[in-house]
């Protein structure tokens, strides 16, 4: 089939040469050159805009940085909502359900069908194909582009009403950071009293305070010192960002996930949009007066 991507970037690129391999051809939207030419490299037709990928394909996929990003590639003055072969948007994004429900409600307005299906596992997972994939949105559709979303991971069906997909993806990553945010403290105490950061994840990681952070995180990004495990300080934030303001709106409070908000906002502060999440650890080690770099 010939499918439309949107977005080449970490997570996008992985995907969208998943498509290729799986037999598919492209026609795909970055403003980045670097990012468009791995994938004009096998075979990927460039296109200038959202709509004009759109004007080529039924299909339509994006993986896109903000929910603003995202809304106005599905219905800004050249977005998706103008192409004229479009069927149906699949946003791989984390946006949140608003922009969901916008997307959903805009494009319904013109006949096409929008999926909510924000993915978790990472780069690893979008290059191996081991994403957890949450969707939300008409039925019909995910039915029928079942087995191509599938060729990023593992799938699961949210429910019908926009955004259902978001809902799940934010709870995930709020326990996600959650768990980054904890191991980073314990961890720099462990390591101000003396004891080998190696030698603790090696014991957490047959103990009760393993988790995806002792198991990946550290072991891949933080014990290294590399900081490169894939995700932005500032997408994380984003994606707190969005999980307390939904929580809030529905009077739901959110202790913890405050906490891990501010914890993230000091670690984009410390480090910039651009870092690694991982470098909470290191915002850790600077509250715990530890020299570890
Ligand atoms: P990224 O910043 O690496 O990639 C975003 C890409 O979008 C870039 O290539 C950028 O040039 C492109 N882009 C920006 N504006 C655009 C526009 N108007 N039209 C077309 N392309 C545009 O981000 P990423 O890490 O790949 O994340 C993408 C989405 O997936 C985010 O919503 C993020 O929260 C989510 N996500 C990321 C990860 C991860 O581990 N990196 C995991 C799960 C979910």
């Amino acid at each position: 089939m010939h499918i439309g991507f949107i977005g080449l970037g970490r997570m996008g690129g992985l995907m969208a040469g998943r498509l290729i391999d799986a037999g598919h051809t492209l026609t795909v939207m970055d403003p980045s050159d670097a990012a468009v030419k791995t994938l004009a490299d096998r075979g990927a037709v460039r296109a200038a805009s959202a709509k004009a990928v759109a004007d080529e394909c039924e299909l339509v996929f994006a993986s896109l940085p903000s929910p603003q990003v995202v809304q106005d590639t599905a219905l800004g003055s050249s977005g998706v909502i103008h192409g004229s072969k479009i069927k149906t948007f699949v946003d791989l994004s984390t946006t949140g359900t608003k922009v969901s429900v916008a997307v959903h409600d805009g494009l319904k307005a013109k006949g096409v069908a929008a999926l909510d299906a924000p993915v978790s596992g990472g780069v690893k997972g979008a290059r191996e194909g081991t994403l957890a994939i949450m969707v939300g949105g008409p039925k019909a559709s995910f039915d029928q582009y079942e087995s191509i979303i599938a060729v990023f991971g593992k799938l699961f069906f949210m429910g019908e009403a926009p955004g259902a997909g978001q809902t799940m993806k934010l709870v995930n990553n709020l326990i996600s950071c959650a768990t980054i945010a904890v191991t980073a403290e314990g961890m720099a105490m462990g390591a101000r009293a003396g004891l080998d950061p190696k030698l603790m994840i090696d014991v957490l990681n047959v103990s009760t305070g393993a988790s995806s952070a002792t198991r990946d995180k550290w072991p891949r990004s933080v014990l290294p010192r590399t900081f490169d495990y894939g995700f932005a300080t500032a997408l994380a934030f984003k994606d707190l960002r969005l999980c307390l303001e939904e929580a809030e709106a529905m009077g739901v409070p959110m202790v913890v996930g405050s906490s891990v908000r501010q914890f993230m906002s000091i670690t984009k502060q410390l480090y910039g949009p651009d870092s690694d999440f991982t470098c909470m650890a290191k915002t850790a080690e600077v509250l715990a007066a530890i020299d570890a770099d």
